[in-house]
């Protein structure tokens, strides 16, 4: 199979489908590999990195849409990408398709296969090419909410980890799923005081197994959540209800209650955020004032770390890619229905049932 890579155009995203390790393993597998020019720049890896894993650098996203039969990618495609992709080719990347009529009017009339890496499923019923995102985004919440935490830039002038003679910092993560496991322990790790509010019991008992002396946890009551705000210097946001917006779990009248320059980093932002007060930045301007509270709201964190994210994503989605190219699309989602629930389209139909329901499309 050919498998194509083009530069990803989405503004302000840096990430790049294959990495040269992914290239390498498709190559060995016998498949060949073409990358746009520049493409893995963003992440950190020149053209020449390509080439040793075997693929061939081509000068345009064009050739790699017009050749492959495969296009791997990381963002949904742009309607200049849509209007090139065709039967009989596989799109393998991010689609959220369900908030997307035009995209996904776009990739039936196109008559593409598109897989789309969040609708992905493993043995588990888990979302097995969601998860790495998750976790960078865990990991790089208490850095950047520590980041806020300083004077310069409006925070309270709170260090983490406290110094000896001086107490840490106190976190707050709001969801102790993989977002908030990964935040809680970072910001452990950091040397603050945290605690984990969660809704689900089974969550909370692992948590305690595991965690149990590097973070405490606490049932996600109203009253515990009103309460553990109060004190906290930084407060995560980290919920989800699949399917469904953020619950708004902080309102803008509970802001008064916090600390003055206590910072809120509402991970959750991408479905909506959990605070009545959230509302969505970039890297360039990540963070806003309400009430003398810094929030951080960036959608798209795992961005800000794009080659940790590309690494992290590529192992994700390579056995997958590898499958896909080995057996052909029909093979590999015949013997693995995690895989069969990630097909969206295919020549001209939706097949999620989920993403039909949104946008009312028979499926
Ligand atoms: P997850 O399903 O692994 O965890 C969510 C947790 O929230 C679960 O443990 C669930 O029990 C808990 N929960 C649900 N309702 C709750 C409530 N009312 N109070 C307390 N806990 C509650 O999900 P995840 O992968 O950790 O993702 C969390 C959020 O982070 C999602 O909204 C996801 O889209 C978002 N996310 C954002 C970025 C970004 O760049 N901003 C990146 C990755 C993920």
């Amino acid at each position: 199979m050919l498998i194509g890579c083009p530069k990803e155009i989405k503004p302000q995203e840096f990430r790049v489908g294959l990495t040269p390790a992914a290239a390498r393993e498709a190559t060995g597998h016998g498949h060949a590999v073409i990358v746009e020019t520049g493409a893995g720049l963003g992440a950190g890896f020149d053209d020449g990195a390509y080439r040793a894993a075997g693929a061939q650098i081509v000068a345009s996203a064009s050739e790699v849409f017009a050749r492959a039969d495969m296009v791997v990618k990381v963002k949904e495609p742009q309607a200049v990408e849509r209007a090139q992709l065709r039967r009989g080719q596989i799109l393998f990347t991010y689609l959220h398709l369900a908030p997307d009529p035009d995209q996904t009017r776009d990739l039936l009339a196109s008559g593409v296969t598109a897989i789309a890496y969040e609708t992905v499923t493993d043995a588990a019923g888990t979302l097995p090419l969601l998860a790495p995102m998750s976790e960078v985004a865990g990991r790089l919440a208490p850095q950047v909410g520590a980041w806020a935490l300083q004077k310069a830039n409006g925070g309270r002038g709170v260090l983490m980890g406290g110094v000896p003679g001086v107490g840490p910092a106190e976190v707050v993560v709001i969801g102790g799923g993989v977002v908030g496991t990964q935040a809680a322990r970072v910001a452990a790790g950091m040397g603050a005081d945290v605690t984990v509010l969660d809704r689900s019991l089974p969550r909370m008992r692992y948590l305690d197994d595991v965690y149990r002396g590097t973070f405490k946890t606490r049932y996600a009551s109203a009253e515990a959540t009103a309460e553990l705000i109060t004190r906290a210097d930084m407060v995560i946001g980290a919920v989800l209800i699949p399917g469904a917006a953020a619950p708004k779990l902080v309102t803008r009248a509970q802001l008064a209650t916090m600390k003055p320059g206590a910072v809120i980093v509402d991970v959750a932002i991408d479905q909506g955020g959990c605070f009545e007060t959230s509302r969505a930045t970039t890297h360039q301007d990540p963070i806003y004032e309400v009430d003398g509270i810094v929030h951080y709201c960036v959608a798209n964190m795992p961005g800000a770390v794009a080659r940790s994210s590309t690494i992290a994503l590529g192992n994700a989605t390579m056995p997958y890619m590898i499958a896909l190219a080995d057996k052909g699309w029909k093979q590999a989602c015949r013997e693995d229905a995690g895989l069969l629930a990630g097909l969206n389209t295919h020549e001209g139909q939706l097949t999620n049932a989920a993403v039909g329901r949104a946008l009312e499309i028979d499926v």
